[in-house]
């Protein structure tokens, strides 16, 4: 008899999960989702007023051939092709992105801190290992950079203070900071941007990031793909997968999309691996989509994304969202759109209520929407789990439960399942869902989960 495969959560990794198994011709599979639609994270929503939402900016990057020839096949002709362009706002200035290559665009006491810095880590090199994200960042950049930027932009991003944060994440990524070229920049007062003519990425023309999954989603048998089915259990004694609706799935193998602190409050027998559950941190995250009457101000004509390390700004993150897809609008050419992200935890409170308002106060403050720019459409979406928190025991957690569930039989992967920040993008989500397949019918090893840094170096 064939493999009986359960695949919990119908978003990139799951749905990653059962193509393979279309392409491989393994038919004893089927995908519970707890939702009504599938996608995940990575799906788009249409609001009352017309305007297109993505849960969050999503920029497809792919470390993976096998990931661009997929997206080759599933939209074919239908991307739209973008150059990237990065900005940093903060002193009331536009900066270019990345930061510390157009310092001087700064005041000049910052200018001067931050250069400072810099040469210090070139003359008088940190000796010690870093401890935490915190000291890893004052020792790739400087004091300077450190405080006029990393610190309160990591903050804001990750809605815990860096030190809370394991470097590990961050894997054999050293800082590139290339001081002379820094130095010379401040002292011709030139920008330097990051992107090139390589930098750029593609986007769907219509229907949002969801497309993409909703394309894929199309190409699988409608009979093995159950949404609406909440997965409340999973009994590895008698294997079998159980569902809110009190359904029973038999199972050899599962591959678990869900978050992992809750799969291990399903488990049973337990084992006592729940009482790792509550050691997890993670951040909510809330999007907030403003449309706007008009058409788009010259100055963000081409801008992709900006950051706002300030406080004064509620969200880290906005995106000229109708620049992606004239199609992302209403009516396009008569109006435009920005996307504002703001993070939440226990240390970063946020109200639900007055959030979409307050991002609106700040896209006015920061100048992004002018006096005469009329908002039209509003629209606001808390996610619970927005970011899976690289927390300071993370590897030494995930290198307990891991093992113990594997060999139970269950497989858990994926943004908030595999709990692996720098393996949760789209690409690497799809790949952790393709790999499992691929290791259970062939026995081929599991790349993306295990073995971040060389995936992330291609
Ligand atoms: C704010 C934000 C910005 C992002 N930006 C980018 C970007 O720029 N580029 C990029 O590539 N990626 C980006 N991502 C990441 C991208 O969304 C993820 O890579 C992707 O969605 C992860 O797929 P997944 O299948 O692992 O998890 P998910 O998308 O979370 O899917 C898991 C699925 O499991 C279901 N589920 C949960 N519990 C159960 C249960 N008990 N029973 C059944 N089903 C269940 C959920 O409903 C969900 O559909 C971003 C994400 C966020 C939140």
């Amino acid at each position: 008899m064939t493999k009986r495969i359960v695949i919990i959560g119908g978003g990139p990794t799951g749905l990653g999960a059962a193509w393979r198994c279309v392409e491989r011709g393994h038919e004893n599979w089927v995908l519970l989702e707890a939702a009504d639609t599938l996608g995940g994270l990575a799906s788009s929503v249409v609001d009352d007023n017309g305007f297109t939402w993505d849960l969050g900016g999503h920029v497809l990057f792919s470390h993976y051939e096998y990931f661009d020839s997929l997206m080759d096949d599933l939209l074919a002709d239908t991307w739209n092709q973008h150059v990237r362009e990065a900005w940093v706002w903060m002193r009331e200035r536009f900066i270019p992105y990345p930061f510390q290559n157009n310092l001087w665009r700064l005041p000049d006491d910052e200018v001067a801190a931050c250069v400072d810095g810099l040469l210090e880590t070139l003359l008088e090199p940190a000796t010690e290992e870093p401890a935490n994200f915190e000291e890893w960042i004052f020792n790739s950049f400087g004091r300077g950079v450190a405080e006029v930027f990393m610190i309160p932009y990591n903050s804001k991003v990750w809605a815990y203070p860096p030190a809370r944060l394991s470097k590990t994440w961050m894997g054999d990524r050293v800082a590139s900071v290339d001081v002379r070229r820094v130095v010379n920049n401040v002292l011709r007062r030139q920008d330097d941007v990051g992107w090139g003519p390589n930098a750029t990425f593609r986007f769907p023309q219509r229907g949002g990031t969801g497309a993409i999954w909703n394309t894929l989603a199309s190409r699988l048998p409608g009979n093995k793909v159950l949404t609406g089915q909440r997965v409340t259990g999973i009994d590895t004694s008698r294997r079998v997968v159980t569902t809110q609706a009190g359904d029973e799935f038999p199972f050899d193998s599962v591959v678990s999309t869900m978050p992992l602190d809750e799969l291990l409050t399903r488990v049973t027998p337990d084992h006592g691996l729940d009482e790792s559950a509550d050691r997890f941190l993670w951040s909510s995250s809330h999007i907030v989509g403003v449309g706007v009457d008009g058409p788009t101000p010259d100055a963000l004509s081409t801008k992709c994304w900006m950051y706002f390390p300030e406080d004064e700004i509620p969200f880290y993150r906005a995106t000229v969202f109708s620049n992606y897809s004239q199609w992302n609008v209403s009516q396009p050419g008569q109006q435009w759109s920005l996307m504002c992200e703001v993070s939440e935890s226990i240390h970063r409170p946020v109200d639900a209520d007055s959030i979409a308002q307050a991002c609106v106060t700040g896209l006015r403050r920061s100048g992004l929407l002018q006096a005469d720019h009329e908002v039209c459409s509003l629209w606001h979406r808390r996610l619970p789990k927005g970011y899976p928190t690289p927390f300071l025991d993370r590897d030494a957690t995930l290198d307990a439960v891991e093992p113990a569930l594997r060999e139970r039989g269950i497989y858990t992967r994926g943004r908030f399942g595999g709990w692996k920040y720098e393996v949760s993008n789209q690409d690497h989500s799809l790949m952790q869902g393709v790999e499992y397949i691929d290791h259970l019918l062939e026995g081929t090893p599991e790349l993306t989960w295990f073995d971040p840094v060389t995936v992330n170096r291609r």
